[in-house]
């Protein structure tokens, strides 16, 4: 067997804004043969891609099937054996729920060569943009990642009896759907219900939009808000920084308008 000429890259694009790309993804996308695009990814970033470059999307199109993992998998190493350089570019981190890591042993146990490129992942970009500091000294000295979809847990089940103990922020992805089931177990594992709870949809989008609530109450607001994916769930007291940065905001311009 000969080997691979071709090089896959392994991408993150970040959380939406197509600026919070990084610099080493954006001239891997200058440079691709092909790029193998997913539903998350913005897709302004594709004009950056040479004229004649192949762009091929793997996410679900509406009323279609998503391109199956191993299609996707068989596709990869497709384009590597013809020798071309692939840019695998996925929603925030490639690395944090995004499979990158699936696709990466493929590519190895093949002897394809690969290279990840991290991406800043949805928690991070998210919680910034809407002013939401993840730690914070005094409020949070830990914060975790954590799946909110039952589709991750076949074998490895998410611990909320330890995380309601021992995290103080929580970012939850892919959860919208299980938002009861999660309030619950926090719950039900000791975290107060005033707990602040904030939920980001479309993340650092121009159709961002940041809901908060408590742990209580959220499962109500987020069914009155009509809370769509993407979304992001941040439960932890650095939920309340936001307002104050909002009401510090506010004051301060009311006093320059009193000049
Ligand atoms: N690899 C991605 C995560 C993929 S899992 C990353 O690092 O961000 C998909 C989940 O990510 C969504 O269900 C949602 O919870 C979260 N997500 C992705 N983009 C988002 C955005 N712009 N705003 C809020 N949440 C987002």
């Amino acid at each position: 067997m000969t080997r691979a000429a071709g090089k896959i890259y392994i991408v993150g694009a970040g959380p939406g804004d197509p600026e919070l790309i990084t610099v080493k993804a954006m001239r891997r996308i200058q440079e691709a043969d092909v790029i193998l695009y997913d539903r998350l990814v913005n897709v302004e970033l594709l004009e950056y891609a040479r004229e004649d470059a192949e762009r091929v999307y793997c996410g679900k199109a509406p009323g279609a099937h998503a391109m199956r993992q191993d299609k996707i998998n068989e596709t990869l190493i497709a384009y590597a054996r013809q020798g071309k350089t692939v840019v695998r570019l996925k929603g925030g981190d490639p690395l944090v729920f995004g499979r990158g890591g699936e696709e990466a042993l493929e590519l190895a146990a093949r002897d394809i060569p690969y290279e990840f490129i991290p991406g800043v992942t949805s928690a991070i970009g998210a919680s910034a943009a809407a002013g939401i500091p993840i730690t914070h000294r005094g409020y949070a000295a830990s914060f975790a990642c954590v799946t909110g979809s039952r589709c991750h847990d076949d074998g490895k089940p998410v611990r909320w009896d330890l995380l309601a103990h021992s995290v103080d922020t929580l970012a939850i992805y892919m959860g919208v759907s299980q938002l009861g089931e999660i309030r619950e177990q926090l719950l039900m594992h000791g975290k107060s219900p005033s707990t602040p709870v904030a939920l980001i949809e479309n993340g650092t989008t121009k159709g961002q939009r940041v809901i908060t609530a408590t742990l209580e109450d959220v499962h109500r607001i987020a069914a009155a808000m009509k809370l769509t994916n993407p979304a992001l769930i941040i439960v932890g007291d650095v939920v309340r920084v936001r307002e104050q940065l909002i009401r510090a905001q506010r004051q301060a311009s009311a006093l320059s308008m009193i000049g």
